[in-house]
């Protein structure tokens, strides 16, 4: 009897990728393009992929952690001061044959090693990635864009660090023989932050430049005036919504719709998803069931 010993894979795991190439899209967001070895065993279930990236430690030494199936658990036993930082990105686009793999960076100034790396980096230099693993038999997780079947309304409201994976939303849906009726309503820092996106006859897109404003703000107000539907007969009464702490926790509410009427993706600086929370859910009686809620950054903190 044949005894396989080797362990099962696990649903994502570490690759050593190198820069490749970096490209302006916007004066705030650039496309950077690794590739590595093992890139061609990377897997992406969806345009909201997202996936843990590692930069170089605070003596700038890039990382360069052993690929063992016990990497992560060393990882965090690691003091949190010495090890390489770990922030949350987004596959934008993933060319496995060709073992490639974009990420579009904002580059919100150096105060994070993230956006201090992307700002200064150089095709040659070297990071590690953790993303979904082709081996893992099923699908391996860390999305939330999961729209019913036959969806006909969608509202999308982001910030540019969820841009990337707005963009792929819509190349997704421009893809359907019918797409859905879709409002984007989409903050970004200047109005030359705008870029191509793709389209079809019934989306409505809303680019809201900030400027000086305060981040989120424009995404709140239009939260206020979204095209939301209004619940016939009306809900019960709105289930009380669990306090989160921005400060302190990610705020992840995740969509679970009984049906393909309406459906909500929202990400963006945490405090404003929050507020956009509180305002669709209790104020505008949107079922709460069919809104992904995301915070997927902290003004004034660090969340990894
Ligand atoms: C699921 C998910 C997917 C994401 N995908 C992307 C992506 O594809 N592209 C992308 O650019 N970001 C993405 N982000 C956001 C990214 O993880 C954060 O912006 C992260 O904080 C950047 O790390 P940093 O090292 O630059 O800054 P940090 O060290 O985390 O923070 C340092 C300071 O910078 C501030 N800061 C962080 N981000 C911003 C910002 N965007 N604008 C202004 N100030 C900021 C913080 O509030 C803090 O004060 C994603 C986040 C999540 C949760």
């Amino acid at each position: 009897m044949s005894q396989d010993a080797s362990p099962p894979a696990s649903p994502y795991r570490l690759f050593d990728v190198t820069l490749k190439a970096k490209e302006p899209l916007s004066p705030h967001l650039w496309r950077l393009t690794f590739a590595g070895p093992e890139v061609n065993r990377m897997a992406a279930f969806a345009p909201d992929q997202r996936i843990k990236i590692f930069f170089p430690d605070p003596q700038g030494r890039p990382p360069a952690m052993a690929i063992t199936p016990d990497w992560y658990a060393r990882y965090k036993k690691q003091d949190v001061a010495t090890r390489p930082p770990m922030r949350t990105y987004t596959i934008r686009a993933l060319r496995a044959p060709a073992g490639e793999v974009d990420v579009d960076f904002v580059l919100h100034g150096e105060t994070g090693p993230a956006s201090t790396w992307a700002t200064h980096a150089q095709p040659g230099q070297a990071l590690q990635i953790m993303a979904p693993n082709a081996a893992f038999e099923g699908d391996g997780g860390g999305y939330e864009w999961k729209p019913p079947q036959g969806l006909r309304r969608l509202l999308l409201i982001a910030d540019e660090t969820a841009l990337p994976a707005v963009a792929g939303i819509l190349e997704e849906l421009a893809a359907l023989p019918a797409p859905p009726q879709t409002q984007l309503f989409i903050e970004i820092p200047g109005q030359d932050d705008e870029i191509p996106l793709a389209g079809w006859p019934d989306l409505w897109v809303e680019w809201m430049p900030r400027g000086l404003g305060a981040p989120g703000a424009l995404m709140v107000a239009a939260a206020q005036r979204a095209a939301v539907p209004v619940a016939t007969p009306r809900p019960a009464p709105t289930p009380a919504l669990a306090e989160v702490d921005v400060d302190e926790a990610i705020l992840w509410d995740v969509a679970a719709p009984s049906d393909a009427g309406f459906y909500g993706w929202v990400a963006g600086e945490a405090a404003a998803v929050l507020a956009i929370r509180r305002l669709l859910i209790a104020e505008r009686k949107v079922d709460k069931a069919s809104l992904n809620l995301m915070g997927y950054w902290r003004e004034g903190r660090v969340l990894d």
